[in-house]
């Protein structure tokens, strides 16, 4: 799928507000539905999930405590028709340890987020037998 650039959000994240829910608001309010997303800052007690294919869900780790945001990536696309936000973290702590996977909660100490949107086809995700919302593959 090929897509052009829309509007750039540069924006930080209230302390409190649970990052997750508060990107998914964002992009719904300012209506962005496709777009990728960065951030660095720091998460208190965040849950990142590992997906087990055997399971065919998310295992839940629970982290306590404050985290260094060391990097975080995702996107934005349509699922159930609102913007959906799938993201997936690198988390530090106090040893600078990392600890990543797919977030799947975390509350915000401080959030600097980088919003892209970009403007094209409608991309959304389907649910598959494998238990995930995945995107129609790309043929070349
Ligand atoms: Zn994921």
């Amino acid at each position: 799928m090929r897509f052009s650039r829309g509007r750039n959000f540069l924006f930080r994240i209230p302390e409190g507000e649970e990052l997750l829910k508060f990107i998914n608001e964002f992009a719904k309010k300012n209506n962005v539905l496709i777009g990728t997303v960065s951030a660095i800052g720091s998460l208190k007690n965040p849950k990142i999930g590992y997906f087990d294919e055997d399971a065919g869900e998310y295992k839940v780790i629970e982290l306590t405590g404050t985290y260094e945001l060391v990097s975080l990536a995702g996107n934005i696309s349509v699922k159930d028709g609102e913007p959906f936000a799938h993201i997936h973290v690198a988390l530090g702590d106090s040893d600078g340890m990392l600890y990543g996977g797919h977030l799947v909660e975390g509350e915000v100490f401080v959030a600097e987020v980088f919003m892209q949107e970009l403007l094209g086809e409608l991309l959304e995700r389907k649910p598959q037998e494998n238990g995930l919302a995945l995107w129609d593959e790309t043929s070349l």
